[in-house]
């Protein structure tokens, strides 16, 4: 039960959703098939949030936080799941600027957070090269020390939406230690230093999300060091820590597909006069995944109301994340699988916000194949399920 005050804010932000989420953003958020929304979109809707004063409800108020109690940011999780607005590229927002906050000079503070919370700065997350990925700490971009700069060479690959941003954060080798981990700083670069070169990588579904990046002698001034030289490997662990996404607006996009699913089923015939909707074996995998999405969506409830009570974090949320990726590539899974050959269709341009092609088939159809590529991918990104298994396995098991 919501008290009343809680219930007022839903309210609020219902109306706020109702009134800001124009149809063309609410259509960028629909037709995102991608980890984000088609980028000029996700721009605006960052803009549009600022305005409001909830551009970053999570950060301290200090640094423009709303200061939200944990129910009020549960309805906004749940309604903005719901309203589904476009997918903002969130790297600097919801990963660099906690680092920046915990590790960062007062200066740079300065410097950064306003910016990412306005809108007018894009953070690349530079880790991932082409022979460090879940084994990050083999990482082996240098950064040598020249008077007030260093100087980075080396290549840095799977960085997502790196053609859109003007900062990337990046993790280089600054010394070789005894351990892997020793030796590795975080550096806050901008993308158009020269010297670095942003080429694209092209996905299994023909998409423009990923980049490799070459830097060749590219100087960055000693000024953007964040937290110590060669502890770059504590900046990148805390940042990690704000990778996973879940929670309750995780449930609420399961069912949000599972709804996509039924719709679609329902406009696509069986071959039997009927539609998909009486195909048996359809409503047994159907039926499967509702009842795991509401057992995930009560045990998330369950571990939110313990930290509600103040209690340490329920060991079952990371299982609770990798369940939910695991629903959300079977879901979209049996989308594939429901459409049939409309799921052969490449019709890029017509799931554009601003389409310029009539899709072949039911609109919803036209998703189908986007989704399935993508979530084989988001289970790969910020820790695949073996690492994730692994850490478990480490952590809770102690094994
Ligand atoms: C959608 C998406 C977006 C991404 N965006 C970014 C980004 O913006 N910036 C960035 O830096 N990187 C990004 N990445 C890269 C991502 O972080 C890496 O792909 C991920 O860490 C895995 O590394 P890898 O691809 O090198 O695979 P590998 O580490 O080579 O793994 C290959 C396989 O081996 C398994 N494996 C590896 N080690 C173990 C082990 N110890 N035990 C058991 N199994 C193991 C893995 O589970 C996997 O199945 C993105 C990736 C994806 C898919």
């Amino acid at each position: 039960m919501l008290s009343d005050t809680d219930h007022d804010f839903l309210e609020e932000v219902r109306a706020f959703y109702a009134e800001a989420l124009t149809p063309e953003l609410a259509r960028a958020g629909r037709m995102t098939t991608w980890t984000y929304s088609e980028f000029e979109y996700g721009r605006r809707w960052q803009k549009i949030l600022h305005g409001r004063g909830w551009g970053a409800p999570h950060w301290p108020a200090e640094h423009g936080g709303t200061g939200w109690t944990p129910v009020q940011r549960m309805i906004w999780d749940v309604e903005t799941a719901r309203a589904s607005p476009p997918a903002i590229m969130r790297i600097g927002r919801d990963l660099c600027a906690p680092a920046i906050m915990a590790f960062g000079t007062d200066e740079q503070k300065r410097e950064f957070l306003p910016r990412i919370l306005a809108g007018e700065d894009w953070w690349a997350q530079g880790f991932s090269e082409p022979g460090a990925g879940s084994d990050l700490a083999s990482l082996q971009m240098s950064a040598r020390r020249d008077g007030d700069d260093y100087v980075l060479n080396g290549t840095k690959i799977w960085t997502t939406y790196a053609q859109h941003a003007n900062r990337i954060f990046c993790l280089v080798r600054t010394a070789t230690g005894a351990r892997r981990q020793e030796g590795i700083t975080a550096l806050l670069v901008d993308t158009d230093t020269p010297g670095i070169e942003v080429r694209p990588l092209i996905n299994l579904a023909g998409g423009h999300e990923f980049n490799e990046i070459f830097f060749t002698d590219a100087r960055v001034p000693v000024s953007r060091l964040l937290g110590q030289e060669n502890e770059g490997w504590a900046v990148a662990r805390h940042l990690l820590k704000y990778e996973h996404g879940g929670g309750h607006g995780g449930t609420v996009e399961l069912r949000r597909k599972l709804a996509w699913l039924w719709d679609m089923a329902a406009l696509q015939s069986d071959g039997l006069g009927g539609t998909m909707i009486d195909d048996p074996d359809f409503l047994r995998r159907f039926s499967e995944l509702s009842i795991t999405t509401s057992a995930v969506t009560f045990a998330t409830t369950q571990a939110f109301a313990a930290l509600k009570r103040g209690d340490p974090p329920p060991p079952s949320i990371p299982l609770l994340r990798l369940r939910s990726r695991d629903l959300m590539q079977r879901i979209t899974e049996l989308g594939l699988d429901t459409v049939g050959h409309y799921g052969a269709v490449y019709q890029p341009d017509a799931y554009k916000v601003v389409p310029t092609a009539e899709p072949i088939g039911p609109e919803e159809a036209l998703l189908a194949m986007p989704y399935y590529l993508s979530y084989r991918g988001a289970s790969i990104a910020g820790g695949t399920p073996e690492i994730q298994r692994n850490n478990l396995a480490r952590n809770l098991l102690g094994l």
